[in-house]
């Protein structure tokens, strides 16, 4: 059954991939097609153009792509100037004997991949930037800023509950073919060079058409920690249900100690056509678009909470 999960953020892009599945395109360039729509829509303050800078005001995009079919995986990491991220990921996979390149080497690979360098900070996210910034430094700091520390005012700005999101696409298409795409600006205000879970396989994203697909959005710092993309998958391999899976990730993401801890969400679909959104100790709403051949038209709706 051809079906398609995403997470709110994907409205600009998610009737686009929608329309090529039904006419039996190819999830992973469905997917690709829709989420590149998603990075160019400057309203979406998440992702792409409408994302938010690391802490030097530098725009530092991360993106995965896997197909569950043969397990091949692409994904660019901490790269600068570059739209759309998830069709670099793709580039990777196809053109590369690598899967991940990141920063220089990323926008290096997208010159000869015939990707343009755009102007990728928006205006906006440039002033609320600088203020935010200016906030927490001292006038010292101001004045030699940027050749000051950044470490010690990671703490107070890197803003992960206020403004982060990720873009993630989970589809399956007329072949029976499980993929999943991602991508995301990461954490405002950022350490430079960090990745978050986005372009890390089995951390933020993981598929298998076999079984099913996960991909979680929000604290990539914990993701990483647990492997969820890939537990899920695992478990499901392992003759877990869907939500069986699902609760054991949630399971393990509560067992962490120490380090950054904070909200996870987890979308996941099984290969019998089943999918799963929770909300893992996010304060806000979490919502949700899911189509499926089965239905008229999208529908957005509101994940429910997991507590373990
Ligand atoms: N998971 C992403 C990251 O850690 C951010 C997000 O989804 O909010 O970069």
């Amino acid at each position: 059954m051809k079906m398609l999960l995403a997470n709110a953020e994907a409205w600009p892009g998610f009737e686009t991939t929608v329309e090529h599945l039904k006419q039996g395109g190819a999830g992973i360039d469905a997917m690709v097609a829709g989420i590149g729509k998603v990075e160019r829509e400057a309203k979406v303050r998440s992702v792409g153009y409408g994302g938010w800078p690391n802490m030097l005001g530098e725009m530092e995009f991360d993106a995965g792509v896997m197909d569950g079919s043969t397990r091949q995986v692409g994904a660019v990491g901490a790269v600068p100037a570059t739209l759309p991220v998830a069709a670099l990921a793709r580039e990777v996979m196809q053109h590369l004997p690598h899967v991940m390149l990141t920063g220089a080497g990323a926008r290096r690979f997208a010159t000869e991949r015939g990707f343009a360098v755009d102007e990728v900070l928006h205006p906006d996210s440039r002033r609320v930037w600088w203020e935010r910034l200016q906030k927490e430094m001292t006038s010292a700091q101001r004045a030699a800023f940027p050749t000051i520390p950044l470490a010690p005012l990671s703490h107070a700005i890197t803003d992960p509950e206020r403004v982060r999101d990720t873009t993630v696409f989970l589809g399956r298409d007329a072949g029976d073919h499980i993929g999943v795409v991602t991508s995301t600006s990461g954490w405002a205000w950022k350490y430079p060079g960090r990745l978050g879970d986005s372009p890390i396989p089995g951390a933020g994203f993981y598929a298998d058409s076999r079984y099913g697909a996960a991909a979680c959005t929000h604290t990539g710092e914990m993701t990483m920690r647990c492997g969820t993309a890939r537990s899920i998958v695992l478990a499901m391999r392992l003759g877990r249900t869907l939500d069986d899976a699902v609760k054991l990730a949630a399971e393990e993401l509560s067992e962490l100690k120490g380090g950054f801890l904070a909200g996870v969400v987890i979308h996941a679909i099984d290969a019998a056509g089943h999918h799963r959104v929770v909300n893992f100790r996010c304060d806000e709403e979490i919502r949700y678009w899911y189509w499926d051949e089965r239905m008229a038209a999208p529908e957005l709706r509101v994940a429910g909470a997991i507590h373990c």
